[in-house]
């Protein structure tokens, strides 16, 4: 670890209410100032939902702003082109966005596609020279994770995956408080992530396209969120699988899955993950000298939240305008988040994925 990130880290730990830019309440408060600094520029490949809530959001950044699109439907190009007043030099399909390489108006593209597309098309942004922000999950497997961030290396690209929730500040605040030593030793965390799925035709339900069901989509933030709250790596899952509508959740496509993780300092973590329960997004945390519990713990928020010093007060701001002005940052300055959102970081969430589907699988405990 350099001296700077050394550097860094300790003052996120010590002095966290010091305006300090990585910390997302000060980030913002800092962009409502004039800044000069350099603009990220981004394009986004694959206009759907949830593209156009990121690009809604870029519109408060001062760091990041929409300079290009990626789309194989040409009317939504028109659309957003009136929209946000994007040249047409700057708008590719999924054809011809090699040669994007070419062009000076676009730092990075956000990929914000189906699931089983992401590697091939982050893999051929890198060949580009672009940076990528690849949206959860990264991959559909830890083996796609880890040929995009070998892939990232080689063409000496940033590969940053699409963690919201590393820059939303209650979050944030928890993090700092674990890091803290706030809670004590910490023994158990639990995570219950779902929501009720529609259309049994859209691509999350397909196999191929969305490489499971709830856990690649929703679970991942029980996942995730179990690393971040206890700030360690598991070493073992067991999981348990229920099915109740097998027309709905074919042959690879799990419903709801419970599983446990196991860490290295005897905490325990317990988790649901599901696509047929609705208002389900609550974590909750418990040390030796100390708790914290949010419900809502990972929508698009306000999150809300308490520990065993009361309400969490900080502001809700949109996660998605945090994470593109605090990506900027860590594109243009090194600035790192409180937990990192890597490639790497991807290819661990990846890593229990397949284990928890071993897990299922064998109906055995699977050793991480
Ligand atoms: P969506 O279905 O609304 O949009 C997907 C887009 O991809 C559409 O514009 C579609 O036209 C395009 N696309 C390109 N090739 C396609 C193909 N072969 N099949 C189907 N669509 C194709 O989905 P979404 O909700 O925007 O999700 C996209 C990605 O964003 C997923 O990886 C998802 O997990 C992620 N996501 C993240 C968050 C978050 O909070 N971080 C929230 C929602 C979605």
């Amino acid at each position: 670890m350099g001296s700077r990130r050394d550097f860094l880290e300790k003052l996120t730990v010590s002095t966290i209410s010091l305006p300090l830019l990585y910390n997302p309440t000060n980030l913002f408060a800092a962009s409502d100032e004039a800044y000069d600094g350099p603009i990220l520029k981004v394009a986004i490949m694959g206009l759907g939902s949830y593209a156009r809530r990121v690009a809604k959001a870029m519109e408060s950044c001062k760091r990041a702003k929409l300079t290009g699109v990626i789309s194989g439907t040409p009317s939504k190009i028109v659309e957003w082109r009136a929209k946000y007043g994007i040249p047409e030099k700057n708008c590719y399909n999924y054809d011809n966005f090699d040669r994007i390489k070419e062009n000076p108006d676009i730092d990075v593209v956000y990929v914000i596609t189906p699931n089983g597309l992401h590697k091939d098309q982050t893999i051929r942004v890198a060949k580009a020279g672009k940076h990528v922000i690849c949206e959860k999950p990264m991959g559909i497997n830890a083996q796609e994770g880890q040929e995009m961030v070998d892939a990232c290396k080689a063409a000496n690209v940033k590969l940053l995956i699409g963690y919201r929730m590393h820059y939303e500040p209650k979050t944030v605040e928890v993090i700092r408080m674990r890091k803290a030593g706030e809670f004590g030793k910490l023994k158990f965390f639990q995570g219950q992530s779902g929501f009720t799925i529609g259309d049994p035709t859209q691509w999350r339900l397909n196999k191929k396209l969305a490489g499971g069901g709830a856990m690649m989509d929703i679970g991942i933030y029980s996942i995730n969120g179990a690393r971040y709250m206890l700030g360690e790596e598991p070493i073992w899952v067991t999981a348990q699988e229920t099915k109740t509508d097998s027309v709905k959740f074919k042959e690879g496509v799990d419903e709801t899955i419970q599983f446990q993780m196991g860490f290295p300092s005897g905490a325990v973590a317990s988790c649901l993950s599901t696509y047929a329960m609705s208002h389900l997004d609550r974590f909750f945390l418990n040390g030796e000298d100390g708790f914290a519990e949010m419900q809502p713990s990972t929508g698009y928020g306000p999150i809300k939240g308490r520990t065993h010093k009361g309400e969490l007060k900080q502001p809700h701001i949109t996660h998605q305008t945090l994470q593109m002005d605090g990506m900027a940052q860590l594109i243009f300055e090194g600035v790192e988040p409180i937990v990192p959102l890597d490639g790497e970081e991807g290819v661990k969430d990846m890593k229990i994925i397949d284990a928890i589907y071993l897990a299922v699988k064998t109906g055995k405990r699977v050793d991480l």
